[in-house]
């Protein structure tokens, strides 16, 4: 099967940033040519000079939340957990967590978000794994894990080390690699205070032994940094990498609070960092110094984190804040829009150690990619604008035409090839309301 797109302008993000007026050819899952190249043969996708761009990798993501979206508005992290989003994972079945996780990776799609990186709750992981593979999403996704003794975790949540280590290797054995690769299973505890010191440092040996990520919080609130440094003794960063756990296959969430130490332990070591501005505002977590750390040479990403923190999983809109949050603290130069860019699909690719066939669009690089169109009134005119200006300051998830993951159109012409969404309204309502009354929340 090969796809060929005419007409385009196509953001390439190769090592010398080309924009190119032309064609490109996609011959299976990958990227065959690009440039004059014709065939015959290929379906044909006239783009009349909208926009190729590389897929947008996300990487801070909770599919298994976003049945949630606006049930719990306005509270800070600890908060915000304890009362609503624990007991409302806790009362996730099988169904509702599958309809959970589609309705986030279909408005994945229509934003143009190819890649994910998805902690799931701490039950019926395999089913939020099952949308995954049934919508054509790329995603390093696992269970979450909470063993830490603590009454504010609810019953519905609470495991025990033995437990939750033993369901993740499951996981690990039966789903890694599925869906030709597209899933990836990776370890997944929460935080540092709901999880124990022996399951961490097992967690850190079953990574490196199976070459797989872990993907955790750290460092997005002061009240979870003073619970770390009250039961452990040291600032989080610190403990993370006394456990065995900061590393190239270490991807953390937020980290805004850190000092000095911290800042050289996630560069020295190389953690991805997975930036979520819209999530850190909207908790009033903070402002995480990306400046100071890119400068540092730290690997920074971008996520959206959950649908009840944000309350959207728009990549452009994460964009967006990404540059104009540092601006009142940095300047007006802090974050310009190509950089912001470059996070969004380079950063994103080398925090999933795909920087070899994701992030860009060069030949041979897997076919991952989303059409945008510069078309609109918010979006005019282009004369002597930036290409990433207009991609980052002005254009929105409405504005994606169409969605490719790994060769696959999934969305086109804004409806979704393999997600029912009406459908899919219909049956998440009704999910979401079993959830409610099982909790008793309704
Ligand atoms: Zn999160």
């Amino acid at each position: 099967m090969r796809t060929l797109f005419k007409n385009a302008t196509i953001v390439t993000m190769n090592a010398e940033r080309e924009v190119i007026k032309g064609n490109l050819l996609v011959d299976g899952s990958k990227i065959a040519a690009i440039g004059d190249v014709e065939d015959p043969a290929a379906q044909v996708i006239e783009l009349n000079g909208d926009v190729l761009i590389p897929g947008l990798i996300q990487t801070h993501i909770h599919l298994c939340q976003t049945l949630f979206r606006g049930q719990a508005d306005d509270l800070e992290l600890l908060d915000w957990l304890k009362l609503k989003i624990w007991p409302l994972e806790g009362g996730h079945d099988p169904e509702s967590l599958y309809d959970s996780a589609l309705l986030g990776i279909g408005e994945l799609f229509l934003g143009g978000t190819t890649a994910i990186v998805d902690m799931e709750t701490v039950h019926h992981t395999e089913h939020a794994f099952q949308a995954i593979l049934d919508s054509g999403m790329r995603a390093i996704s696992g269970k979450c894990m909470m063993d830490a003794p603590d009454d504010e975790i609810p019953q519905s949540l609470h495991e025990s080390t033995d437990a939750s280590l033993r369901e993740s290797v499951d996981l690990f054995e039966k789903y890694h690699g599925q869906g030709n690769g597209r899933l990836e299973v990776a370890f997944t505890p929460r935080f540092v205070i709901s999880c124990t010191d022996p399951l961490l440092q097992e967690v850190a040996r079953l990574a490196q032994e199976k070459k797989a990520f872990v993907h955790t919080h750290a460092s997005e609130n002061r009240g979870e940094i003073e619970v770390v440094e009250r039961t452990r003794n040291q600032r989080n960063i610190v403990f993370l990498e006394k456990m065995g756990l900061t590393g190239p296959n270490l991807i953390l969430a937020h980290c805004i609070w850190l000092d000095d130490r911290e800042k050289d332990i996630l560069v020295q070591s190389q953690t991805r960092v997975a930036h979520c501005p819209s999530s850190n505002l909207k908790l009033a977590s903070g402002i995480a110094p990306i400046p100071e750390l890119m400068s540092l040479g730290a690997q920074v990403s971008l996520g959206a984190d959950g649908a009840p923190c944000n309350n959207n999983l728009d990549a452009f809109r994460e964009m967006r804040h990404a540059a104009l949050i540092q601006k009142p603290l940095h300047g007006p130069t802090a974050m310009p829009a190509q950089k912001v860019f470059e996070l969004a699909t380079l950063g994103g690719a080398r925090a999933i150690g795909h920087e070899h066939d994701l992030g860009s669009l060069e030949v041979g690089k897997k076919a991952d990619l989303a059409v945008v169109s510069l078309d609109g009134l918010h979006t005019w005119p282009h004369e002597q604008v930036d290409i990433y200006s207009q991609l980052v300051y002005q254009a929105q998830s409405s504005d994606v035409r169409l969605t490719m993951v790994d060769g696959k159109i999934v969305m086109q012409d804004r409806k979704l090839n393999t997600i029912d969404a009406p459908r899919l309204k219909q049956s998440s309502t009704r999910s979401l309301k079993r959830v409610l009354q099982r909790v008793g929340l309704d």
